[in-house]
């Protein structure tokens, strides 16, 4: 099952990373300024993880144009995947 609300450290600042049911197409937000990723809960296997990674890159380099932070996700979750990488409770990655 996933955490409803985690927190970690992104370059070296504490964040707080949420799953919540987003409204809208988007799988995920980074708010930026109040240090908070969210992830919608109705995403699992690789697009979970994707979108993930993409909000972290977005936290993490917020200089990234939004090109590059959806090609270097895409990219980093489909080779975690093949690798054999799956998250707690998840069973349809890889
Ligand atoms: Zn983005």
């Amino acid at each position: 099952m996933k955490p409803r609300e985690l927190s970690g450290e992104i370059a070296g600042q504490e964040w707080l990373i949420r799953f919540a049911r987003l409204r809208g197409k988007a799988a995920g937000w980074c708010e930026y300024d109040k240090h908070k990723i969210l992830v919608d809960t109705k995403l699992s296997g690789v697009p979970l993880l994707e979108t993930i990674v993409h909000e972290v890159l977005h936290a993490e380099f917020p200089w990234l144009t939004e090109a590059s932070v959806t090609e270097s996700a895409a990219d980093i979750a489909k080779i975690l995947a093949a690798v054999g990488y799956s998250l707690e409770g998840e069973e349809d990655v890889a």
